[in-house]
């Protein structure tokens, strides 16, 4: 049965924020389950970009000092890492407010910047290897420090999506680019998630993103931490506190076909708070688009893509910062007339563009074809 600890959590404050993650830590058999005393753990939260706390983009420094302290407390070395999309580890985490929790505990923060190849689990689908960050292969025990936010390709990121920054940075844009069916990408977390296995997934879920994530989205108080050894099941059970079965977020779709366990209710043991009290059946999760990808053939995505998947637009209120223009995997987004362009024909509907805009100026359109389907 897959274990997952609710614990509320009302707010950032240091020392709600320290309860809440004991108890879920407790409700589970305490960090001795995991964790010998001298072992090497990797934390990896989601550090998506160099934004404030109180943006909500990234995961709380709180959560993840919490996390910390508890580590240290049951002895064992620590480390944070991380390999944001776009910019530096360092910049990112200090607006974030980790390098700053690092600093205070003596946690040394790793940016992810050299690879090795690492075989993807037995039961992987798509790729034989991954080119997984160097301190991923070398620590003990990975624990995972995702957000609950939003996202354009996967509806909802939070323990599966997280792990996907533990690929080195520029072989992430290469998976959009190999990968561009949105189901053939999700099968690919899925490996992902696998073959990184962490042991343990800490979820902040204080104030989750709605709408437009997981960079832009708007902010809603959720107050609470959950966490699980699954990170099928941490997913399944964030799905079902904003309202969704659990099948309905693709990934979660595509790992119950593969005989993944944990997303089924009946799968699931929850511990502490009640789900039913803590459900947010309102949240403003992005519509099924990528669904439209799994219930049709190869062929017609490639040919009808255009006609069905959304596609990003870019607004106004542009400060052609040209972030969009580095994150762009397909390289299809450029400068004409002082304007930023992207060359719709050949957009392979990653999103990346809207994920790493950091002024709210790409908006995902779907097509008439798409609403129709
Ligand atoms: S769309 Fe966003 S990321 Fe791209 S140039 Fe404009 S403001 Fe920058
Ligand atoms: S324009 Fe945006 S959605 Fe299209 S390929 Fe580039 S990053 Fe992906």
């Amino acid at each position: 049965m897959n274990k997952i600890a609710l614990a509320r959590c009302g707010s950032y404050e240091r020392n709600e924020v320290e309860k809440a993650v004991h108890q879920c830590l407790a409700e589970l058999g305490g960090l001795g389950r995991w964790i010998a005393p001298g072992q090497k753990v990797l934390v990896k939260p989601n550090i998506l970009a160099a934004e404030p706390p109180e943006k909500g983009v990234d995961t709380h420094p709180e959560v993840v000092r919490a996390v910390l302290k508890a580590l240290l407390e049951s002895g064992a070395r620590p480390i944070v890492g991380d390999s944001p999309g776009v910019g530096s580890l360092a910049r990112a985490a200090e607006k974030a407010g980790i390098a700053a929790a690092c600093r205070e505990l003596g946690v040394p923060l790793a940016a992810f910047n050299e690879e090795v190849e690492v075989r993807t689990a037995p039961d992987g689908k798509i790729l034989k290897s991954f080119p997984l960050a160097r301190e991923v292969t070398e620590v003990d025990v990975v624990i995972n420090l995702p957000r609950v936010k939003t996202h354009g390709l996967t509806r909802l990121t939070g323990a599966v999506k997280n792990l996907f920054g533990c690929v080195v940075g520029l072989h992430k844009g290469e998976m959009h680019f190999r990968l561009q069916r949105a189901d053939v990408f999700q099968e690919m977390l899925i490996d992902l998630a696998l073959t990184v296995k962490p042991a343990l997934t800490l979820v902040d879920g204080v104030m989750a993103m709605e709408g437009a994530g997981p960079r832009n989205g708007d902010l809603r108080f959720m107050g609470l931490i959950l966490a699980g050894e699954n990170p099928f099941a941490v997913d399944a059970a964030i799905a079902r506190l904003v309202g969704l079965e659990p099948t309905e977020v693709p990934v979660l779709a595509l790992a119950a076909k593969r005989g993944i366990t944990g997303i089924k209710e009946s799968e699931m043991e929850l511990l502490g708070e009640k789900l039913e009290d803590l459900l947010i059946p309102d949240f403003n999760v992005p519509a099924a688009k990528n669904m439209i990808n799994l219930r049709v053939p190869d062929w017609v995505v490639r040919l009808f893509r255009r006609f069905v998947s959304p596609y990003p637009v870019i607004r106004e209120h542009c400060r052609r910062c040209l972030v969009c223009m580095q994150a762009c995997p397909a390289k299809v987004i450029s400068v004409a007339h002082g304007q930023m362009v992207i060359d719709d024909q050949h957009c392979i509907r990653c999103y990346c563009c809207q994920e790493f805009c950091p002024h709210d100026a790409i908006e995902l359109k779907v097509p008439f074809g798409g609403r129709l389907i």
